[in-house]
């Protein structure tokens, strides 16, 4: 209800385009003014605006000349790099990620951190603060623009927390965003993690960018669906939506903290794969120890694989049913194990359980961002938030 009878600000569209001419020049690293009108059909006038602003605020700059047709130079222009970073943050189960990055979302420095469950959440998240001290303090040659923060859902974005995070109560508590902005006078962007990967195949994959409705699922220590129809992402009334994990693929199944039984990720996230196989093998390993004894080979490891991966594989039905996509791609650590068995049991899952045209018109991938897609994603939130609202970085931030 709260869009409808909206009419379209200058403002809104003035961003639009703002993005447009930022994912282009992202894209071809160097663009001359004519080729950003041309290619994004703007008027040359409107362009040269925009570029001229982001000269006036350091978000690009002049680089050499481009060879145009009929032996005519032009100025060309990219992403400054020189001045400005942003920092991601994400906040796992049972890690949390610091990365620094800039302005064209390549990544420049990375901590990563394992917690355990017996941790309180305010405890890590004071960890977490201090780390992005260190950052700040490390880089003071740059101007940190914003913070963007993947986190495990359900979110609540309008209050900037977690909703729930299974067997980590106490993060439901914590007022992530609003903490950390009184602490760093930076605006903090708060994104699920899912949403945050498929903001990360969008913008590093063009095959990724050209679909009509992409899907990333993060099959991690809980599973996610980041959904993108049209370049946008869907986010819900409250931005729960895309919680894939918490639908049911069993009533009479496993009973889940979030009300529901027989939920998803109960039966194939890599909480749930390491507890198959200790339940099996009477031991206590790790999820990284499993990992290695799945790589090697290991029988039960392999088998226990298979069958989480026939479980997603009936979550993948159920949201390739829902939203019809033209490409699905499996991301986080689950899909590190063995993505040729991952993705061959998803696929015989999907194809035996589904429509044949629908099936033909379905792609299924991996992330080609290999060192954690979603880490990279929390960056792309907050390098988007600069482009699309640089009034809020230009007054705060940067001194003519
Ligand atoms: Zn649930």
């Amino acid at each position: 209800m709260k869009k409808r009878n909206k009419g379209i600000n200058q403002d809104t569209i003035q961003g639009f385009n703002r993005s447009l001419i930022i994912s282009l020049l992202r894209k071809q690293g160097m663009c001359s003014r004519v080729q950003l009108a041309n290619t994004t059909g703007l008027k040359q006038a409107t362009v040269t605006n925009i570029i001229n602003d982001f000269i006036k605020w350091g978000f690009v700059k002049e680089v050499g000349f481009l060879n145009g047709s009929k032996g005519r130079r032009s100025i060309g222009i990219a992403i400054n790099t020189d001045t400005f970073r942003v920092i991601g943050v994400r906040i796992a189960r049972k890690y949390y990620s610091v990365g620094l990055f800039d302005l064209t979302g390549k990544m420049h420095q990375l901590q990563r951190v394992e917690t355990n469950l017996e941790e309180q959440p305010k405890d890590i998240f004071s960890n977490i603060k201090n780390m992005i001290q260190e950052f700040l303090n490390q880089n003071r040659s740059y101007t940190i623009l914003s913070i963007g923060v993947a986190i495990p859902g359900p979110f609540i974005q309008k209050e900037g927390r977690i909703g729930l995070m299974t067997e980590a109560e106490g993060w439901k508590h914590i007022l992530i965003k609003k903490e950390l902005e009184e602490l760093y006078h930076i605006p903090v962007i708060l994104e699920h993690d899912a949403n945050a990967g498929v903001y990360t195949q969008q913008w590093h994959s063009k095959e990724a960018s050209e679909c009509e409705v992409l899907i990333y699922v993060a099959v991690g220590q809980g599973i996610g669906a980041g959904i993108m129809i049209d370049g946008e992402v869907m986010k819900g009334s409250l931005g729960t939506a895309g919680e894939i994990g918490h639908t049911c693929i069993n009533f009479n199944g496993l009973k889940c903290s979030c009300g529901n039984t027989g939920c998803l990720e109960k039966y194939c996230s890599s909480i749930a794969f390491t507890n198959a196989v200790n339940e099996a093998t009477k031991k206590k390993y790790t999820f990284e120890q499993i990992k290695e004894l799945t790589k090697q080979g290991d029988p039960l490891c392999l088998q226990k694989f298979t069958e989480a991966c026939e479980y997603l594989g009936i979550g993948i039905v159920n949201i390739v049913n829902n939203f019809n996509p033209d490409m699905i791609i499996l991301g986080d650590e689950m899909a590190h194990i063995n993505p040729s068995l991952m993705y061959n049991t998803v696929c015989e899952t999907v194809k035996s359980r589904v429509i044949p045209e629908v099936w033909e018109n379905l792609k299924i991938g991996f992330s080609n961002i290999k060192n954690d897609s979603i880490l990279h994603g929390a960056a792309i939130v907050a390098i988007n938030e600069v482009f699309e609202n640089p009034a809020r970085f230009i007054e705060e931030n940067i001194h003519p």
